[in-house]
Protein backbone atom coordinates (compact mmCIF):
# COMPACT_ATOMS: atom_id res chain seq x y z
CA UNK A 1 0.00 0.00 0.00
CA UNK A 2 1.67 3.52 -0.56
CA UNK A 3 1.92 5.76 1.38
CA UNK A 4 -1.29 8.18 2.08
CA UNK A 5 -1.56 11.69 3.59
CA UNK A 6 -0.78 11.64 6.80
CA UNK A 7 0.60 14.91 7.36
CA UNK A 8 -1.93 17.91 7.93
CA UNK A 9 -0.28 20.72 6.46
CA UNK A 10 -2.46 22.95 4.29
CA UNK A 11 -2.81 20.35 1.71
CA UNK A 12 -5.39 22.89 0.06
CA UNK A 13 -2.78 24.71 -1.49
CA UNK A 14 -0.28 22.29 -2.56
CA UNK A 15 -2.13 19.96 -4.44
CA UNK A 16 -2.84 20.40 -7.82
CA UNK A 17 -6.65 18.80 -7.62
CA UNK A 18 -7.30 20.07 -4.10
CA UNK A 19 -9.93 22.80 -4.02
CA UNK A 20 -12.36 24.26 -1.66
CA UNK A 21 -15.91 23.76 -2.23
CA UNK A 22 -18.44 26.25 -1.47
CA UNK A 23 -22.15 26.32 -1.63
CA UNK A 24 -23.42 29.95 -2.46
CA UNK A 25 -27.07 28.55 -2.33
CA UNK A 26 -28.75 25.49 -0.71
CA UNK A 27 -31.59 25.55 -3.40
CA UNK A 28 -32.00 23.05 -5.80
CA UNK A 29 -34.34 23.41 -8.92
CA UNK A 30 -36.00 20.36 -8.77
CA UNK A 31 -36.77 17.20 -6.16
CA UNK A 32 -33.94 15.60 -6.19
CA UNK A 33 -34.37 12.22 -3.53
CA UNK A 34 -30.95 11.78 -3.07
CA UNK A 35 -29.97 15.27 -2.36
CA UNK A 36 -28.25 15.30 0.86
CA UNK A 37 -29.14 18.97 1.22
CA UNK A 38 -32.88 18.03 2.30
CA UNK A 39 -31.89 17.80 5.76
CA UNK A 40 -31.15 21.63 5.54
CA UNK A 41 -33.46 24.05 7.88
CA UNK A 42 -36.28 25.80 5.37
CA UNK A 43 -35.39 28.92 7.21
CA UNK A 44 -31.70 28.47 5.77
CA UNK A 45 -32.81 27.42 2.10
CA UNK A 46 -33.13 30.71 1.07
CA UNK A 47 -30.05 32.48 2.26
CA UNK A 48 -27.23 33.12 -0.15
CA UNK A 49 -23.52 33.96 0.49
CA UNK A 50 -22.70 37.27 -1.38
CA UNK A 51 -19.72 37.51 -3.54
CA UNK A 52 -17.38 39.55 -1.06
CA UNK A 53 -18.20 36.30 1.17
CA UNK A 54 -17.33 33.38 -1.73
CA UNK A 55 -13.94 35.85 -2.65
CA UNK A 56 -13.10 36.35 0.48
CA UNK A 57 -13.29 32.31 1.74
CA UNK A 58 -11.42 31.43 -1.54
CA UNK A 59 -8.43 34.45 -0.70
CA UNK A 60 -8.61 32.49 2.77
CA UNK A 61 -7.85 29.32 1.93
CA UNK A 62 -6.20 29.90 -1.04
CA UNK A 63 -6.46 26.51 -2.86
CA UNK A 64 -5.97 26.64 -6.53
CA UNK A 65 -9.34 24.82 -7.43
CA UNK A 66 -12.90 25.83 -6.34
CA UNK A 67 -15.82 23.83 -6.60
CA UNK A 68 -19.18 25.57 -6.44
CA UNK A 69 -21.70 23.11 -5.71
CA UNK A 70 -25.45 23.86 -4.79
CA UNK A 71 -28.49 23.24 -4.82
CA UNK A 72 -28.51 25.42 -8.03
CA UNK A 73 -25.45 27.39 -8.21
CA UNK A 74 -27.11 29.44 -11.49
CA UNK A 75 -29.76 30.57 -9.94
CA UNK A 76 -27.74 32.80 -7.37
CA UNK A 77 -28.59 36.30 -8.64
CA UNK A 78 -24.68 37.42 -8.76
CA UNK A 79 -23.09 33.92 -9.54
CA UNK A 80 -21.93 36.05 -12.44
CA UNK A 81 -20.00 38.31 -10.30
CA UNK A 82 -19.08 35.44 -8.16
CA UNK A 83 -17.31 33.58 -10.94
CA UNK A 84 -15.89 36.75 -12.31
CA UNK A 85 -14.44 37.43 -9.03
CA UNK A 86 -12.50 34.04 -8.82
CA UNK A 87 -11.58 34.29 -12.23
CA UNK A 88 -9.68 37.48 -11.50
CA UNK A 89 -7.72 35.42 -8.63
CA UNK A 90 -6.90 32.85 -11.27
CA UNK A 91 -8.63 30.04 -9.17
CA UNK A 92 -9.98 26.97 -11.25
CA UNK A 93 -13.56 27.01 -10.95
CA UNK A 94 -15.49 23.89 -11.08
CA UNK A 95 -19.78 25.45 -11.50
CA UNK A 96 -21.75 22.30 -10.36
CA UNK A 97 -25.00 22.83 -12.38
CA UNK A 98 -28.15 20.64 -13.41
CA UNK A 99 -27.99 22.17 -16.41
CA UNK A 100 -31.51 23.10 -16.51
CA UNK A 101 -30.66 26.74 -16.71
CA UNK A 102 -27.39 26.83 -18.41
CA UNK A 103 -28.19 27.56 -22.26
CA UNK A 104 -30.31 30.52 -20.55
CA UNK A 105 -27.31 32.03 -18.73
CA UNK A 106 -24.41 30.84 -20.85
CA UNK A 107 -24.60 34.49 -21.91
CA UNK A 108 -23.42 35.95 -17.94
CA UNK A 109 -20.22 34.08 -18.71
CA UNK A 110 -17.03 34.40 -21.00
CA UNK A 111 -15.52 31.09 -21.83
CA UNK A 112 -11.96 30.65 -20.21
CA UNK A 113 -9.42 28.57 -19.06
CA UNK A 114 -10.51 28.73 -15.18
CA UNK A 115 -14.29 28.01 -15.90
CA UNK A 116 -15.87 24.78 -16.38
CA UNK A 117 -19.04 23.93 -16.20
CA UNK A 118 -19.65 20.37 -14.57
CA UNK A 119 -23.10 18.70 -15.11
CA UNK A 120 -24.45 16.69 -12.93
CA UNK A 121 -25.75 13.91 -14.81
CA UNK A 122 -27.56 10.93 -13.16
CA UNK A 123 -26.30 8.61 -16.33
CA UNK A 124 -28.48 7.90 -19.68
CA UNK A 125 -32.00 9.22 -19.95
CA UNK A 126 -33.76 6.53 -18.07
CA UNK A 127 -31.61 7.51 -14.88
CA UNK A 128 -31.20 11.18 -14.83
CA UNK A 129 -34.91 11.45 -15.30
CA UNK A 130 -35.98 8.90 -12.58
CA UNK A 131 -33.62 10.11 -10.41
CA UNK A 132 -34.74 13.51 -10.80
CA UNK A 133 -38.19 12.63 -10.67
CA UNK A 134 -39.12 14.56 -13.71
CA UNK A 135 -39.17 13.68 -17.71
CA UNK A 136 -37.44 15.65 -19.89
CA UNK A 137 -34.49 16.89 -17.78
CA UNK A 138 -31.38 14.78 -19.60
CA UNK A 139 -32.72 16.87 -23.45
CA UNK A 140 -32.76 19.66 -21.48
CA UNK A 141 -29.26 18.96 -19.91
CA UNK A 142 -28.09 17.82 -23.26
CA UNK A 143 -29.03 20.81 -24.79
CA UNK A 144 -27.06 23.22 -22.07
CA UNK A 145 -24.22 20.99 -22.36
CA UNK A 146 -23.97 21.14 -26.53
CA UNK A 147 -24.54 24.71 -26.09
CA UNK A 148 -22.02 25.13 -23.50
CA UNK A 149 -19.04 23.31 -25.72
CA UNK A 150 -20.56 24.70 -29.07
CA UNK A 151 -19.94 28.82 -27.30
CA UNK A 152 -16.19 27.26 -26.41
CA UNK A 153 -16.55 26.41 -22.70
CA UNK A 154 -14.81 23.97 -21.08
CA UNK A 155 -17.40 21.26 -19.38
CA UNK A 156 -17.06 18.28 -17.71
CA UNK A 157 -19.98 15.98 -16.54
CA UNK A 158 -20.31 14.67 -12.70
CA UNK A 159 -21.81 11.46 -11.60
CA UNK A 160 -22.95 9.95 -8.54
CA UNK A 161 -23.77 6.06 -8.34
CA UNK A 162 -25.96 4.25 -6.36
CA UNK A 163 -27.13 0.73 -5.56
CA UNK A 164 -28.92 -0.38 -8.06
CA UNK A 165 -26.73 1.13 -10.94
CA UNK A 166 -27.00 -0.70 -13.92
CA UNK A 167 -22.86 -1.27 -15.44
CA UNK A 168 -23.99 -1.69 -18.46
CA UNK A 169 -25.96 1.39 -19.04
CA UNK A 170 -23.51 3.57 -16.92
CA UNK A 171 -20.65 2.18 -20.00
CA UNK A 172 -23.26 3.25 -22.53
CA UNK A 173 -24.08 6.99 -20.89
CA UNK A 174 -19.91 7.21 -21.23
CA UNK A 175 -20.38 6.89 -24.87
CA UNK A 176 -23.03 9.36 -24.72
CA UNK A 177 -21.48 11.90 -22.88
CA UNK A 178 -17.97 11.50 -25.54
CA UNK A 179 -19.69 11.75 -28.23
CA UNK A 180 -20.94 15.63 -26.75
CA UNK A 181 -17.07 16.46 -26.78
CA UNK A 182 -16.98 17.02 -22.95
CA UNK A 183 -13.57 17.55 -21.41
CA UNK A 184 -14.16 14.64 -19.00
CA UNK A 185 -16.37 12.77 -16.65
CA UNK A 186 -15.88 12.32 -13.00
CA UNK A 187 -17.30 9.82 -10.66
CA UNK A 188 -17.91 9.11 -7.06
CA UNK A 189 -19.80 6.42 -5.53
CA UNK A 190 -23.19 7.53 -3.03
CA UNK A 191 -22.34 7.09 0.42
CA UNK A 192 -24.62 6.50 3.34
CA UNK A 193 -23.51 9.45 5.36
CA UNK A 194 -26.08 9.66 8.35
CA UNK A 195 -27.72 12.67 7.60
CA UNK A 196 -28.40 12.13 4.06
CA UNK A 197 -32.46 10.79 3.60
CA UNK A 198 -32.03 7.76 1.49
CA UNK A 199 -29.98 4.95 3.14
CA UNK A 200 -31.31 2.29 1.13
CA UNK A 201 -29.74 3.35 -2.38
CA UNK A 202 -26.22 4.13 -1.00
CA UNK A 203 -23.23 1.87 -1.56
CA UNK A 204 -21.49 0.08 0.40
CA UNK A 205 -17.29 -0.56 0.16
CA UNK A 206 -17.50 -4.11 -1.48
CA UNK A 207 -20.50 -2.99 -3.60
CA UNK A 208 -18.88 -0.17 -4.30
CA UNK A 209 -15.99 -1.99 -5.73
CA UNK A 210 -17.91 -4.82 -7.31
CA UNK A 211 -19.94 -2.03 -9.11
CA UNK A 212 -16.60 0.09 -10.50
CA UNK A 213 -14.82 -3.03 -11.60
CA UNK A 214 -18.15 -4.06 -13.72
CA UNK A 215 -18.03 -0.60 -15.18
CA UNK A 216 -14.33 -0.06 -16.02
CA UNK A 217 -13.88 -3.55 -17.34
CA UNK A 218 -12.75 -3.53 -20.94
CA UNK A 219 -12.27 0.59 -20.36
CA UNK A 220 -12.49 2.32 -23.84
CA UNK A 221 -9.98 4.54 -24.80
CA UNK A 222 -12.40 6.95 -26.22
CA UNK A 223 -13.83 7.43 -22.45
CA UNK A 224 -11.87 10.70 -20.76
CA UNK A 225 -12.32 10.75 -16.82
CA UNK A 226 -11.60 13.74 -15.33
CA UNK A 227 -10.37 11.72 -11.93
CA UNK A 228 -6.98 11.16 -10.55
CA UNK A 229 -6.04 7.44 -12.51
CA UNK A 230 -5.18 6.43 -9.13
CA UNK A 231 -8.50 7.35 -7.29
CA UNK A 232 -10.26 4.82 -10.53
CA UNK A 233 -8.01 2.04 -9.04
CA UNK A 234 -9.03 2.74 -5.43
CA UNK A 235 -12.62 2.58 -6.51
CA UNK A 236 -12.31 -0.65 -7.63
CA UNK A 237 -10.52 -1.86 -4.73
CA UNK A 238 -7.18 -2.38 -6.74
CA UNK A 239 -5.03 0.53 -4.02
CA UNK A 240 -6.06 1.31 -0.87
CA UNK A 241 -6.01 4.73 0.72
CA UNK A 242 -7.19 6.66 3.77
CA UNK A 243 -9.10 9.46 3.74
CA UNK A 244 -7.75 13.35 3.69
CA UNK A 245 -10.88 14.84 4.83
CA UNK A 246 -9.26 18.22 4.60
CA UNK A 247 -9.11 17.73 0.66
CA UNK A 248 -11.79 19.64 0.14
CA UNK A 249 -12.29 21.76 2.58
CA UNK A 250 -15.96 23.09 2.74
CA UNK A 251 -17.65 26.67 3.11
CA UNK A 252 -21.11 27.89 3.06
CA UNK A 253 -24.14 30.18 4.81
CA UNK A 254 -23.09 28.65 8.15
CA UNK A 255 -19.10 29.13 8.01
CA UNK A 256 -16.52 26.40 7.56
CA UNK A 257 -17.85 22.96 7.95
CA UNK A 258 -16.13 20.16 9.80
CA UNK A 259 -15.05 17.58 9.20
CA UNK A 260 -15.62 17.16 5.47
CA UNK A 261 -18.21 17.95 2.95
CA UNK A 262 -20.11 14.95 3.59
CA UNK A 263 -20.32 15.44 7.61
CA UNK A 264 -22.13 17.95 9.06
CA UNK A 265 -20.50 17.58 12.75
CA UNK A 266 -20.16 21.93 13.30
CA UNK A 267 -18.73 25.22 11.74
CA UNK A 268 -15.81 27.20 12.62
CA UNK A 269 -15.52 31.06 10.96
CA UNK A 270 -12.22 30.42 9.70
CA UNK A 271 -9.94 28.39 7.75
CA UNK A 272 -7.57 28.26 10.53
CA UNK A 273 -9.40 27.02 13.06
CA UNK A 274 -10.88 24.33 10.40
CA UNK A 275 -6.94 22.41 9.79
CA UNK A 276 -6.35 23.61 13.71
CA UNK A 277 -8.92 23.20 15.85
CA UNK A 278 -10.73 19.43 13.54
CA UNK A 279 -9.61 16.31 15.55
CA UNK A 280 -8.71 14.40 12.06
CA UNK A 281 -7.94 11.53 13.60
CA UNK A 282 -11.38 10.85 14.32
CA UNK A 283 -12.43 10.23 10.67
CA UNK A 284 -11.79 8.16 7.50
CA UNK A 285 -11.67 4.61 7.09
CA UNK A 286 -9.35 3.37 9.78
CA UNK A 287 -9.86 5.58 12.43
CA UNK A 288 -13.36 3.05 13.57
CA UNK A 289 -15.84 5.98 12.94
CA UNK A 290 -18.82 4.39 12.01
CA UNK A 291 -20.03 7.27 9.75
CA UNK A 292 -16.82 6.52 7.38
CA UNK A 293 -16.74 3.24 7.44
CA UNK A 294 -17.86 2.40 3.92
CA UNK A 295 -17.07 5.85 2.41
CA UNK A 296 -15.07 6.06 -0.24
CA UNK A 297 -16.57 9.59 -1.78
CA UNK A 298 -13.66 11.49 -4.38
CA UNK A 299 -14.23 14.32 -1.30
CA UNK A 300 -11.58 12.84 0.81
CA UNK A 301 -10.26 9.84 -0.88
CA UNK A 302 -9.41 11.90 -4.62
CA UNK A 303 -7.02 13.76 -2.52
CA UNK A 304 -5.03 11.16 -0.76
CA UNK A 305 -4.89 9.69 -4.62
CA UNK A 306 -2.75 12.86 -5.93
CA UNK A 307 -0.95 12.98 -2.65
CA UNK A 308 -0.05 9.46 -3.90
CA UNK A 309 0.76 11.02 -6.90
CA UNK A 310 2.71 13.84 -5.76
CA UNK A 311 4.30 13.02 -2.40
CA UNK A 312 7.30 10.29 -4.25
CA UNK A 313 8.94 8.97 -7.47
CA UNK A 314 7.08 5.05 -6.36
CA UNK A 315 3.63 7.42 -6.59
CA UNK A 316 4.55 8.78 -9.64
CA UNK A 317 5.64 5.65 -11.14
CA UNK A 318 2.32 4.38 -9.89
CA UNK A 319 -0.13 6.89 -11.59
CA UNK A 320 1.55 6.68 -15.15
CA UNK A 321 1.33 2.84 -15.13
CA UNK A 322 -3.02 3.76 -14.03
CA UNK A 323 -2.93 5.88 -16.73
CA UNK A 324 -1.34 3.59 -19.08
CA UNK A 325 -2.45 0.00 -18.23
CA UNK A 326 -5.17 0.57 -16.11
CA UNK A 327 -6.06 -2.39 -14.15
CA UNK A 328 -8.45 -4.73 -15.92
S1 LIG B 1 -14.27 9.01 5.20
FE1 LIG B 1 -13.55 11.13 4.93
S2 LIG B 1 -14.83 12.02 3.30
FE2 LIG B 1 -15.83 10.16 4.00
S3 LIG B 1 -17.30 10.84 5.55
FE3 LIG B 1 -15.41 10.30 6.64
S4 LIG B 1 -14.21 12.18 6.79
FE4 LIG B 1 -15.81 12.53 5.24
Amino acid sequence: MPATSSSRNFPAISGIRWCSCWSPSFVAIWPAPAAARSNIPTTFLNKRLTPEQCWAAADECGAPMVSIPGGEPLIHNEIDQIVAGLVERKKYIYLCTNALLLKKKLDLFTPSKYLTFSVHMDGGKEDHDEAVCRDGVYETALEGIKEAVKRGFRVTTNTTLFDGANPERVRKFFDEMMKLNVEGMMLSPGYSYQKAPDQEHFLHREKTQKLFREILKDRKKSWRFNLSPLFLEFLQGHIDYECTPWGNPTYNIFGWQKPCYLLQEGYVSTFKELIEDTAWENYGHKSGNAKCADCMVHCGYEASSVDDTFSSLAGFARTVRATLAPTR
